[in-house]
């Protein structure tokens, strides 16, 4: 059936459901930890392209300052192979040298056979040029070009010493050279800017990667961003090597990390407790659905028709007994306005009285009324509306729930008939009652009248005789014929009487076999109508095979209907809870005995006295004949209705008949 509310399908279960969400999770979390790594990744790049770039660049400043200072070298070398200059000439030249270049230590002018020719600076070893720098010496006399030793001195800071040949050629011949010997230390401390040493750690290693000048302003490299760069000195191995300060970026990844570990956490978290809500829901739902089927179910099973209705008065839910009721689908009830197809032509007004009042806001709490179906079939129902309220406590419609009550129309119907009837042979039965009475009472005096009369005729006989004549006188005759009609109407009156009589007590019961439970059953429903009506609660207690009487059905049934009555109505005086009226049979002795016990007030000596006579009643508007009736009719069957105190308060009424066999054989 439709229902206002719908409930969508379940969500599947299964592994599936939370694969792909942790997955995605998984997923987004590794990101979140490959992103600060790629970050730092990143950032050391940078640093480590920046140092080489910076490198480089101080590689070429190096490169720059010898190359100016060969360059002077040259120029000097060049105009001291062509014709030497005075003496104090070439001092000042060769203290200029000196002068320009601050990493100059010494500037040597040898002749051809290496004897110092002149000389400015630092002065030269004892043990006068070293190894290194011998070798460098004849290798620019071959190669007639420039070349530098490899660095000598003590290893360590300041002590790096490097020697640059230039040789001298005079045309062709070879014109001695000029030396001049660099300090490496002061190279360094010269030419590379304070930021780029403050920075990074720069040392010149020789060729066995030793240090021979070093700058390091900042303190010493981290080791993390390193570079080697070759000076690229003809006939020298120097290396520029640098070293930064700087370690592996660590605050900014250290503040990804941290974020991405909360943010990670975080989602942890949240999505644990969306999880936990998530199933809350899902548990919810589906108590909610299993809800919902157990009342569909209910609502499915009801007999009781419902019907909801909004502040419009238009359908908004009908169950299928409501639909069973007015015969048409819910489809065709849903949605509906009045009139509705159901509304039967001769109840309009009362419908529409209703519908007024439901539209103002105050329905009718209780009503009955008929329902038309739509093959023309009235429906009696019995209708409770009530207020909807959603909720939130508003009053949004009109719940009503009905009640089929053709049966019980029908059953009262019947109830009416029964009783109807059971009045007509009460009343048969009083008429027939009196009648047999007056035959009875009626019969004496007219046999009397009969006798007189006959009596009086001999006497006029008599005395006609005794004077002789024979004749009566005269106006005896007149006498005689009159008690001669006197005489023959009483005869007419006795046998009238006596035949009315005769009708009377000769009016057999139409007897046929008859089982007691049958008889029960029949008027059992009628029965427990009158017992709802006064809240009593009806038992019947016979056993299934029980033997039958030969009785008349109809009159049995007025007996126990009778009987019935009498013990609901002597209930009325006591507790609801206590008011149970109880049928019971049983065979004993080729009798089967019928009893209703009642729970009531009892019956007194004095009530029990005159129970039996007609129209004996404490009610004030009993009649008095039911009892009356129901022992003659009881006696017609040759049984006997007796009554007796109920042991835990009230009354036993029992009345006992033949079986239909012992009847039977009784008879042959
Ligand atoms: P009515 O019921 O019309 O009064 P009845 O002949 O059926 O006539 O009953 C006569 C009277 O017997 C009743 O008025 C009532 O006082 C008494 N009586 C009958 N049945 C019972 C009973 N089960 N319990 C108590 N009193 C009863």
């Amino acid at each position: 059936m439709k229902s206002p509310f719908s409930i969508p399908r379940p969500i599947p279960e299964g592994p599936w459901r939370w694969l792909v969400p942790v997955l995605l999770v998984l997923l987004f979390l590794l990101v979140l930890l490959w992103l600060p790594w790629q970050a730092r990744q990143m950032e050391s790049n940078e640093r480590q392209e920046q140092l080489i770039a910076d490198t480089l660049w101080v590689e070429q400043t190096l490169r720059f300052e010898l190359a100016r200072s060969e360059e002077a070298l040259a120029t000097l070398g060049a105009d001291l192979a062509l014709t030497a200059p005075p003496p104090d000439v070439l001092q000042t030249r060769l203290a200029q040298m000196l002068k320009t270049g601050h990493e100059v230590l010494r500037v040597v002018w040898l002749d051809a056979d290496g004897r110092v020719r002149a000389m400015r600076g630092m002065d030269l070893p004892a043990a006068g040029l070293t190894q290194s720098s011998r070798e460098a010496a004849a290798m620019s006399r071959t190669t007639r070009t420039g070349r530098y030793s490899d660095p000598y001195g003590a290893t360590g800071l300041m002590h790096g010493l490097v020697d640059f040949h230039l040789p001298l050629y005079h045309g062709r011949t070879y014109a001695g050279s000029l030396v001049a010997t660099y300090n490496l230390q002061v190279l360094l401390d010269e030419n590379v800017p304070w930021w780029f040493a403050q920075d990074n750690a720069l040392s010149l290693l020789d060729r066995d990667d030793r240090v021979v000048a070093r700058r390091a302003a900042g303190g010493p490299g981290r080791g993390v961003y390193t570079h080697k760069r070759a000076l690229d000195l003809p006939g020298a191995s120097i290396v520029l090597a640098t070293d930064s300060v700087k370690g592996a970026p660590r605050l900014l990844p250290n503040l990804l990390v941290g974020s991405v570990i909360v943010l990670a956490l975080g989602l942890v978290l949240s999505l644990a407790a969306l999880w936990r809500h998530i199933a809350r829901t899902i548990a919810a739902e589906n108590a909610l659905r299993q809800q919902m089927a157990f009342r569909t179910a209910m609502e499915n099973s009801l007999l009781t028709g419902l019907r909801a209705r909004d502040l419009e008065g238009r359908v908004t839910y009908v169950n299928p007994a409501f639909c069973r009721m007015v015969g048409l689908p819910a489809e065709e009830l849903i949605g509906k306005k009045p009139p509705m197809p159901y509304w039967a032509p001769e109840a309009m007004a009362d419908y529409e009285y209703r519908f007024k009042k439901v539209l103002a806001g105050e329905a009718v709490p209780q009503f009955e009324t008929v329902f038309q179906r739509p093959d023309g079939e009235r429906v009696p129902v019995l209708v409770f509306e009530a207020p909807l309220v959603d909720s939130a406590g508003r009053h949004t419609g009109w719940m009503s729930s009905m009640l089929d009550i053709t049966d019980r129309k029908r059953a009262e119907e019947l109830a009416r008939q029964q009783q109807e009837k059971l009045e007509t042979s009460a009343r048969l039965a009083t008429m027939g009652e009196i009648s047999s009475m007056l035959a009875h009472e009626l019969n004496q005096p007219l046999a009397a009248i009969s006798s007189y009369t006959a009596g009086a005729l001999n006497v006029l006989a008599r005395a006609g005789d005794a004077n002789g004549t024979g004749d009566a006188a005269p106006d005896t005759g007149m006498l005689r014929r009159a008690l001669e009609q006197a005489n023959t109407q009483a005869r007419r009156a006795g046998q009238i009487i006596r035949s009315v009589h005769e009708f009377v007590k000769k009016r057999e019961p139409r007897r046929e076999r008859v089982s007691i439970p049958q008889v029960i059953d029949g008027i059992r429903a009628l029965v427990e109508l009158q017992a709802r009506q006064s809240y009593v609660t009806l038992q019947v207690d016979v056993p299934a095979p029980l033997p039958p009487v030969l009785a008349d059905r109809l009159l049995l049934e007025q007996v126990l209907l009778n009987l019935t009555r009498n013990g609901i109505e002597a209930m009325q005086g006591i507790d609801p809870e206590r008011r149970v009226l109880r049928i019971s049979a049983a065979a004993e002795q080729g009798r089967v005995a019928v009893s209703v016990t009642d729970n009531g007030h009892g019956i007194p000596p004095e009530v029990a006295e005159r129970l039996f006579s007609p129209f004996f009643s404490t009610k004030a508007e009993g009649m008095g004949m039911g009892l009356s009736i129901c022992r003659t009719a009881i006696e017609f069957h040759g049984g006997t209705l007796t009554h007796a105190d109920n042991p835990g308060g009230g009354t036993v009424f029992t009345f006992t008949l033949q079986e239909a066999q012992a009847q039977q054989a009784d008879a042959a």
